[in-house]
């Protein structure tokens, strides 16, 4: 797996698609999710290196054993300190003369330092150019999203079960038992912050769970995802404690007629715009356009949000093998919000639903 992606990164580097149409001899990875994609190393601490003909995984005595097990295809060097140090004496080895790093996942200071340590040799800023490759899922890959989210759905169905989504109870206990019972479905850790945002805090589109205590009657919104094999799931339903009211309901199924015609609208072949339009037009119709602020959906995969974005300014084009998540959202100041969020993955000819928790209005009581 390694070796292809390797061989992809490469090619985008001599080919000049890495760096602005100029070629690029070598190019240095700190973003730990774009190392994880290269190497397959999960250790939390590493740096890759690669030119045409070197690979390199520097990292420290800790991980040593590790990085070479998890990375066959990458010579592995065991960093002294500082770890740059060993950067700049093994890029004079490889008589480069520029290096190309990421300039969203290098500091200033980490800059100044590997100039420094590099000498003679050029730095080149890029951005993007792993993430690239990362849009666009092998097999593998979708089988661990599909398993990150199967593990959120069970912990969704474990907490209705267990009775904790009810008034009294604190949002944060309601976040606890998600986090546990997602760990108990095999997650290594959740993917993000929970959200449980509840009562008139369910208007925040990202409200961590808090102190509140859950009322009668309130809307509460749980976002939330899993990471199995370093791949994250995102789920967010809504449900209500009790009986609906008349507002309630109408809002709901509105976001819901929104979500379902967005999860349709996911094809290959069209834009993020697109696709966001279709959710947007239907909310706007119903005069809340003022009330769903944030783009329809993102990218997931390592990272829980990444390309493509399915956005009013969402101008790539979707293509089999992405996974997107689909969540329109209608916020009321200070009344209430509904959200739905499913993971859609854009397959041949047509699209599927990786979520499967149902998405009736639940009346908890
Ligand atoms: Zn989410
Ligand atoms: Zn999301």
């Amino acid at each position: 797996m390694s070796a292809e992606r390797l061989a992809r990164l490469r090619g985008l580097l001599a080919g000049g698609q890495a760096c602005g149409g100029r070629t690029l001899e070598a190019l240095l990875i700190t973003r730990p999710e774009n190392r994880f994609y290269l190497t397959g190393f999960t250790g939390s601490s590493g740096y890759v290196f690669v030119t045409a003909g070197t690979a390199l995984l520097l990292t420290d005595f800790r991980y040593v054993e590790q990085a070479a097990e998890q990375a066959p295809g990458f010579e592995i060097v065991r960093h002294g300190s500082p770890w740059y140090a060993t950067l700049g004496e093994r890029a004079a080895a490889s008589g480069i003369r520029e290096l190309g790093f990421e300039k969203d996942h290098l500091n200033v200071s980490d800059f100044e330092k590997v100039s420094g340590a590099v000498g003679g040799v050029s730095l080149v800023g890029v951005n993007g150019v792993i993430e690239e490759l990362r849009v666009l899922k092998d097999p593998g890959e979708v089988q661990a999203v599909r398993a990150a989210a199967a593990c959120s759905d069970r912990a969704f169905a474990q907490l209705l079960e267990s009775g904790v989504l009810r008034p009294g109870v604190q949002e944060r206990v309601v976040a606890a038992e998600l986090e546990h019972y997602m760990r108990l479905a095999g997650a290594t850790k959740p993917a993000f912050d929970t959200i449980v945002a509840s009562g008139p805090r369910s208007s925040l589109p990202h409200g961590r769970a808090s102190e509140r205590i859950l009322q009668a009657g309130d809307f509460v919104t749980l976002d939330f995802g899993a990471v199995v094999d370093g791949y994250c799931s995102d789920i967010t339903r809504t449900v209500v404690l009790g009986k609906a009211g008349d507002e309630q309901r109408k809002l709901y199924e509105l976001v819901l007629r929104a979500q379902l015609a967005g999860v349709e609208a996911v094809r290959a072949g069209k834009t993020g715009r697109e696709v966001d339009a279709v959710s947007r037009g239907i909310i706007a119709e119903a005069g809340h356009a003022d009330h769903f602020g944030h783009g329809l959906g993102h990218g997931v995969g390592i990272a829980v949000h990444e390309a493509p974005r399915l956005s009013p300014v969402g101008d790539a084009v979707l293509g089999q093998g992405m996974i997107t998540s689909v969540e329109p959202g209608v916020y009321v100041p200070g009344w209430g919000g509904v959200r739905i969020e499913d993971l859609v993955y854009v397959a041949a000819g047509g699209s599927e639903n990786l979520t499967a928790s149902p998405k009736d209005l639940l009346e908890l009581s």
